[in-house]
């Protein structure tokens, strides 16, 4: 499925088989997760410099050849020796090329890897639960790092990432409050099964003082709401790769030592630590299933809402 540009939808198209240079893998594609992201290339809001491209950044995958299982992040490719590569920031590298952007990616039958960035999936994990720990998990699991010890975690947004991180938060013994849209009675429904203490609309006060907010939702204005809600010394982290503007808002929301930031990609070490606490906790992913050729679906049903947890694809009739 290729994306030719913005605006339009994804295209079914039979391209060549990639081959595998130096240092790659040739996979075959056994699921792949949908990531907001993607919506964000598709309406031009976070460009693509080379198309046509093959979307998709979270990929579970058989090495052609040797059998094995990998996954796929968006982290791509990184330098190896700018400043931020050599000191523990390769997420931030200047030159860094990302799968599904830079990089064709997995909304394909086959792919091709550079085996550095590729991981080992964890054997518990069936192919389609494992697709979105590789962004919704991974990149909210660096967000939730940032949000250091606090106790009382916020989410705005309850989608793939909120639902994988209240359940890490929890068996860290936090408190998770979820937000939603307003009426989104089946996302706080799902909230509370999975353990959140208080779900609610984005536009409401949580019942006590977050120490800490993760924004997933792409909406600007939740930047002043989240800063309103948490305790004075307290974190707001903008987990999403887009936001639309953020409205100006009173000095006072900031005062008191509250910190907002952004959380930019992944680190191969966030990876490694995700997928091995994953198994622990254990994370358990609530998906949505679809075929290859209906990835549209799958991209509009994510922009409306109308699943909960995450979207994978599925490549092949007979999986
Ligand atoms: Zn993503
Ligand atoms: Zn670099």
């Amino acid at each position: 499925m290729v994306f030719d540009a913005p605006g339009q939808s994804l295209r079914a198209a039979e391209i060549a088989e990639p081959e595998a240079g130096p240092g790659q893998l040739l996979l075959e594609v056994r699921a792949c997760g949908v990531c907001r992201t993607d919506l964000h290339l598709l309406d031009g809001e976070v460009p693509i410099a080379e198309p046509p491209r093959v979307l998709g950044h979270q990929i579970v995958a058989t090495v052609v050849g040797d059998g094995g299982r990998v996954g796929v992040p968006w982290l791509g490719w990184t330098c190896g020796e700018c400043v931020y590569c050599l000191s523990g920031r390769e997420n931030l590298c200047p030159r860094a090329r990302f799968t599904g952007r830079d990089i064709d990616g997995g909304y394909a039958e086959y792919a091709v890897a550079d085996e550095r960035f590729c991981f080992p999936i964890p054997s518990s994990y069936p192919d389609e639960q494992a697709a979105p720990l590789l962004c919704a998990g991974l990149i909210g699991y660096r967000a939730l790092t940032m949000c250091g010890n606090a106790q009382r975690i916020g989410f705005y947004g309850f989608g793939a990432a909120a639902h994988i991180l209240t359940q890490v938060a929890i068996a860290d013994g936090r408190e998770v409050f979820a937000f939603t849209r307003a009426g989104d009675d089946a996302a706080q429904r799902f909230a509370r099964e999975l353990g959140a203490v208080w779900a609610g609309s984005s536009e409401e006060r949580p019942p006590e003082q977050l120490d800490a907010a993760i924004i997933f939702a792409p909406v600007g204005a939740l930047v002043p709401a989240a800063l309103a809600a948490v305790a004075p010394g307290g974190t707001v982290v903008c987990g999403g790769i887009h936001m639309s503007d953020i409205p100006s808002f009173p000095y006072e929301l900031l005062w008191g030592e509250r910190t907002v930031r952004s959380v930019a990609n992944l680190t191969r070490a966030d990876g490694e630590a995700l997928l091995a606490l994953a198994p622990r906790v254990p994370v358990e992913t609530a998906v949505s299933t679809y075929p290859l050729e209906a990835v549209d679906d799958a991209l509009a049903d994510l922009r409306a809402g109308r699943f909960v947890g995450a979207a994978v694809i599925v490549p092949g009739d007979a999986r």
